[in-house]
């Protein structure tokens, strides 16, 4: 029996092998949230690997350096969904 295909990352291209979304999509965030509910700063430094492995990634994916990877982006993406006071906007509206 084959369960369902997690949500996890698929490198080098960081596409949810389930959904095709940037990873970490939705389901894998809230998986993540589960997993570390009891420490909020866990959570933001494990995602700090992997933003460090993912703009490794792209760096070596892109055919130019420039333009670098949205670090501001990234972080978003990889880190300030861990804890809305981490966002610049403040979090949800
Ligand atoms: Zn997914």
């Amino acid at each position: 029996m084959v369960g369902p295909v997690p949500h996890t990352a698929q490198r080098p291209i960081w596409l949810c092998r389930e959904c095709q979304e940037p990873w970490p999509c939705e389901p894998a965030r809230l998986e993540l949230q589960m997993q570390f509910r009891n420490g909020k700063a866990s959570l933001a430094a494990y995602m700090a690997g992997y933003l460090t492995d993912a703009i490794g990634d792209m760096i070596k994916l892109l055919p130019d350096p420039n333009p670098a990877p949205d670090s501001q982006a990234l972080f978003d993406r990889f880190i300030a969904w861990t804890n809305p006071s981490l966002h610049p906007d403040g979090g949800d509206r």
